[in-house]
């Protein structure tokens, strides 16, 4: 067995869904993200289990995304898309049975004309200049859209992973000003907005990350378990480099375990000579350059030979993984490739 080992813990994603449902009034309906095939962990399976959990609602980013979960899940669901309505969704928007969140008046129009009568939601911008109609677009369209009854109106926090941050109340009063009184389903919160209180709730949350373990749910369960075995164990002498470019030098004796990951595997070459591996509880820090397919680990700290080393687990998770790359848990999970076996529990 020369690949790592991906454990994808199911019970910790229901546990972490129905956590996030239960911070929210029970009028509040808690959705469930799933795009990027499941942020990385499959689509399929993801929404399996969250349905099991409770989730009816599901957000993907793109309609061909749609197509794993009603597989899975048949007519029970209802898939919502943020891209909204471009060119050549048409189809699968009718055949799948999405709602697109409607972005702009062209998309509105292309909707109303390729499908009338069919179900659609409206996304709206209220600061973050990325999707959804504009203030003065949507002041517009508004009366025609609410005669025709949208099954949501959402819109997205930019900051809502820092609670302090004076963008998250501009961005709520921004989307009061813009829905308030039109009788409308709304939704403004993923899973940073969650927790900035019940004000940012309205009728509908919409949690990615959070149920895949990562911040800002400092919760979590841990999801993703990332375990890696050990090809190799050397004894190297003080002065003796490892790795490309001989960027790790021994100053002690020292032992040295090559692991079978690397960047192709999403285990980010910014983490050389930073990141750690984990023998259980205890952290052995990552040797040289990460290669494409092999990571030096310096085990002189171990009193025996270990035939893997962890990456991901209770002890480190895909943000403290993030923090030591540079990058965020998101990019952790959504990198981490095909070469690895995975496996599906429910513990
Ligand atoms: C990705 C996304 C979400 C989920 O965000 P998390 O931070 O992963 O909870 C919700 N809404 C929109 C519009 C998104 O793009």
């Amino acid at each position: 067995m020369s690949t790592g080992n991906i454990t994808i813990n199911l019970k910790g994603i229901s546990a972490n869904w129905t956590a996030l449902n239960a911070i929210s009034a029970q009028n509040v309906e808690t959705a469930a993200v799933v795009k990027a095939d499941g942020y990385g962990l499959d689509a399929g399976r993801m929404a399996r289990t969250l349905y099991h959990a409770g989730a009816r609602q599901f957000f993907v980013a793109a309609a061909e995304e749609a197509a794993a979960i009603r597989r899975e899940l048949g007519d029970n669901v209802c898939i919502n898309v943020f891209s909204g309505h471009m060119r050549g969704d048409t189809e699968m928007i009718h055949d799948l049975h999405l709602i697109p969140m409607l972005n702009s008046f062209n998309q509105l129009t292309r909707h109303l004309e390729a499908l009338p009568g069919h179900p659609f939601g409206v996304q709206l911008d209220t600061g973050m200049n990325r999707l959804g109609m504009e203030p003065s677009e949507w002041e517009a369209v508004r009366d025609t859209v609410v005669s025709l009854k949208p099954d949501l109106v959402m819109s997205h926090l930019a900051c809502a992973d820092d609670p302090a941050h004076p963008m998250n109340r501009q961005q709520l009063t921004a989307f009061c000003a813009m829905t308030d009184g039109l009788g409308l389903k709304r939704s403004l919160s993923a899973t940073g907005g969650i927790f900035l209180g019940s004000d940012y709730h309205f009728d509908m949350t919409r949690p990615g990350i959070g149920l895949y373990g990562g911040a800002p749910f400092s919760e979590a369960n841990c999801v993703v378990h990332i375990s890696l075995p050990v090809i190799q164990i050397r004894d190297v002498a003080v002065g003796e480099t490892v790795g490309y470019g001989n960027s790790w030098t021994a100053q002690v004796p020292s032992r040295i375990a090559t692991v079978a990951a690397g960047y192709a595997d999403g285990l980010l070459r910014a983490m050389s000579n930073n990141g750690k591996l984990w023998d259980d509880q205890t952290p052995c820090p990552i040797a040289g350059r990460v290669s494409m397919d092999m990571i030096g680990v310096d085990i002189t700290g171990l009193n025996h030979d270990p035939q893997t080393l962890d990456i991901l687990s209770p002890y480190q998770t895909i943000d403290d993984l993030a923090d030591m790359a540079g990058t965020i848990g998101y990019e952790i999970l959504t990198s981490l490739g095909t070469r690895y076996a995975r496996r599906y529990v429910s513990q």
